[in-house]
């Protein structure tokens, strides 16, 4: 039966597939068919896997000296013991035996199911049993993908599924740029989540906040993405897939057109240059970033180079993927905002998460907690910044000391390059995200000891209006609209201007085309925003005459009322 799902749309245009029903990316494996004379070997290889686990967990045990404390043994008896009963050891088999498909498939579909089981019991303790279901399964798809007697046979077409999760991190959605799917469905999440941004930046339709999707999504199943409405359609009937693949038709010839302004500068009809940057997540990004045309890297979030490893990335790592950035823009700026960590990215090595992450030890306030750290990437990105036009961006500043702090450890590691005559690029800009309310506030001495600035739209909001952009249970009051955020923005924006610092706008606010006009007319000159967007951006810039803009941005920003907001916001846009 036909039915439909609302949620937020997290990346532009339709999607078509079959439904694909997920736990974590961590655990996401390939699906292979296999033919019906190797079931049986992949049913023994299966068996060999789960064979070796038990060896190594019963090596383990009899290693833990007797003065270790009892829970360290009763921990891996729990592992022996799940790894031993049925629902884990032999259910799987009989998945490769009735669905003819590889072992890792079969051994995740089976944890998927009892994972779900846990979920409803309703002794807390007894329904985190679940993690260590997880653990085990991941010993054993561990043993399995390094086999080298691997079933081969033609991979499922990732290209036609859609990934329906419950909920996503950042760092399981960042893993799924080595993949192909056709869109993203989760369940939790809100539209400037960074699990929303990453979906995003893989350019796939995408919806976040669905609610229960993974729970009424049968695998296999065909549904539709709506990416642009946020809507989930299942088992469509005839008639809608046939007019939502004209959409995507429609979409699509769009998009292609939109290619032909790519070298095109951005200016507006009156002439003036705007500049259009790119957000980017990891070194990869870069061939979208040329692809789109932008004249920079407005935002190169770091801290996605820490997720997923056990260990911190150390100073050649890091001056490695900066500087292979800056070569690859050939003296275009590259604005590298330092270690974002914290609130919803965090590190194994740093589980210092505190019991309000979004307000605690994020971004700066852990860089100066952890001046090690801090220092290592501040050593690679300023070397790197030998081999290209770097800029230095700080995340997360309200306070005049963190500005000087920071500005101190950037001195000190100068010095520290210096006497090792190593070079650096003298005369890099540093300058600081306007994020946080109160720096909007108290500009001055942003102005004063800062050489540019760029306004983190999407924490921006979090902070004015107190909500968690990763809960979606909040995402309708998530209003860029809202007066006070309106305010907060034109007004750094015209102190930037008066002061001559130049001002960008990096957060989500910078890619919605809804806003382009709204912002020029504060007197936005910067926008850095994901590559996918930028051409759309771009044709509007080509569009707007700037003249009218200045006296309709100002009445906006006067209005209280949201839907007089609204409604003069499409006069502007008309
Ligand atoms: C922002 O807050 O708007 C921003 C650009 O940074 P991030 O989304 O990574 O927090
Ligand atoms: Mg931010």
């Amino acid at each position: 039966m036909s039915f439909t799902l609302h949620g937020s749309g997290a990346g532009g245009g339709i999607a078509i597939g079959q439904a694909h029903l997920i736990s974590s990316a961590r655990l996401e494996v390939a699906h292979y068919a296999i033919a019906p004379e190797h079931i049986e070997l992949e049913v023994m290889r299966f068996s060999v896997a789960v064979e070796h686990v038990r060896a190594e967990l019963q090596a383990l045990r009899r290693s833990v000296p007797a003065s270790a404390p009892t829970e360290l043994g009763a921990f891996l008896n729990l592992h022996l013991m799940i790894l031993d009963d049925s629902t884990l050891s032999h259910a799987p088999r009989e998945l490769i035996r009735s669905l003819h498909c590889n072992a890792e498939w079969a051994l995740v579909a089976q944890m998927d199911h009892l994972v779900a089981q846990f979920e409803k019991i309703e002794d807390p303790y007894l329904r985190e049993r679940k993690a260590d279901v997880v653990q085990v399964v991941e010993r054993v798809l561990k043993v399995l993908m390094a086999q080298p007697g691997r079933a081969s046979g033609a991979p499922a077409h990732e290209e036609s599924l859609i990934v329906v999760a419950h909920d996503l991190s950042p760092a399981d959605m960042i893993l799924f740029k080595q993949h192909q799917y056709a869109g993203f469905v989760t369940d939790l999440g809100g539209v400037t989540s960074h699990t929303a941004i990453v979906a995003r930046s893989l350019n796939i339709p995408a919806i976040v906040g669905a609610h229960t999707a993974r729970q009424m999504v049968r695998e296999g199943e065909l549904v539709i993405v709506d990416g642009v409405h946020g809507v989930l359609i299942v088992a469509p009937d005839e008639l809608v897939l046939e007019e939502y693949k004209q959409r995507q038709r429609e979409l699509e010839l769009a998009r292609q057109k939109l290619k032909r302004i790519r070298t095109t500068p951005a200016t507006t009809r009156d002439g003036t240059a705007v500049d259009l940057h790119a957000n980017i997540e990891l070194p990869q990004d870069i061939e979208q970033v040329r692809e789109s045309g932008a004249t920079g890297v407005g935002l190169f979030r770091s801290e996605f180079l820490f997720l997923n490893r056990d260990d911190l990335p150390g100073e050649d790592e890091q001056f490695e993927a900066y500087r292979q950035v800056a070569q690859a823009m050939h003296g275009m700026p590259v604005t590298i905002r330092t270690l974002d960590l914290g609130a919803d990215k965090t590190v194994n090595s740093s589980a210092r998460s505190g019991p309000n992450p979004a307000m605690g030890l994020r971004a700066i306030r852990l860089c100066l907690a952890e001046p090690q750290m801090f220092l290592t990437q501040l050593r690679a990105i300023l070397r790197a910044s030998n081999y290209g036009k770097i800029r230095l961006l700080i995340p997360m500043l309200a306070h005049a000391h963190e500005i000087e702090q920071a500005l101190a450890m950037i001195a000190q590691s100068k010095e520290l390059l210096d006497e090792q005559n190593l070079p650096y690029d003298r005369g890099i800009q540093i300058g600081g995200m306007i994020e946080v309310p109160a720096a909007a506030l108290a500009l001055g001495v942003f102005v004063r000891k800062l050489d540019f600035l760029s306004i983190g739209t999407n924490d921006l909001i979090q902070y004015t209006l107190a909500i968690d952009r990763t809960d979606d249970s909040v995402s309708h009051l998530y209003n860029p609209l809202h007066p006070a955020v309106l305010h907060l923005i034109a007004h750094t924006i015209r102190t930037g201007a008066r002061m001559r610092v130049p001002v960008a706008v990096c957060g989500e606010m910078a890619g919605d085309v809804t806003l382009t006009r709204l912002l020029l007319g504060f007197g936005l000159r910067q926008f850095s925003m994901h590559p996918a967007n930028l051409l759309e951006i771009k044709q509007q810039v080509l569009r707007t005459d700037l003249a009218k803009l200045a006296q309709l941005a100002n009445r906006i920003l006067r209005v209280e009322d949201p839907e007089k907001a609204q409604q003069l916001l499409d006069k502007l846009n008309a």
